[in-house]
């Protein structure tokens, strides 16, 4: 999934639950600055290594069990994760899911593109659609915060 669209995922799900946006799209946005950095500079050969691994649970649970700051970047972390791997299913390359275990498991047969080159590649997949959805929900929600009479705006306290 393309980075900014894991930024909305994360803002989404803070405009839907109490969790502070802000952080939860900080965590949204670990993985890939993480990962794309170390592998632009060739640290490591693939594009998902230690930011998309689920290994750091060790860290992002005790982090979000600490304060409800830690729990919304965590929680925008495994947003990231989550949708990655939907995209990953979706577009055909199951196996790419392995990536999540890195250093442990790692696919057989990864793209390993770097930013630009995979994002010509991803253009017109299937995930590339369900993303345009996503920016659409997105419109529907900023367009009911502006338009109330739309009916999607968040109730806050009891009768209105
Ligand atoms: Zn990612």
């Amino acid at each position: 999934m393309l980075f900014p669209t894991h930024l909305l995922v994360a803002a989404i799900l803070g405009r839907l639950s109490t969790l502070s946006i802000p952080w939860l799209v900080v965590g949204a946005a670990v993985p890939d600055l993480v990962d794309k950095s170390l592998g632009l500079v060739g640290i490591v050969d693939l594009y998902h290594t230690v930011g998309h691994s689920v290994l750091l649970l060790v860290v992002a649970v005790p982090i979000a069990l600490y304060h409800s700051t830690g729990r919304a970047a965590a929680v925008g972390w495994g947003s990231h994760l989550a949708f990655d791997t939907v995209h990953m299913v979706i577009n055909g390359r199951p196996a790419d899911v392995l990536s999540l275990g890195w250093p442990v498991t790692t696919p057989p047969d990864p793209l390993a593109l770097p930013p630009i080159p995979f994002l010509f590649h991803y253009i017109g997949s299937p995930s590339f659609f369900l993303e345009i959805a996503l920016w659409l929900v997105a419109a529907v929600i900023v367009l009911s915060d502006i338009r109330p009479d739309l009916g999607m705006r968040r109730r806050v306290g009891g009768d209105e």
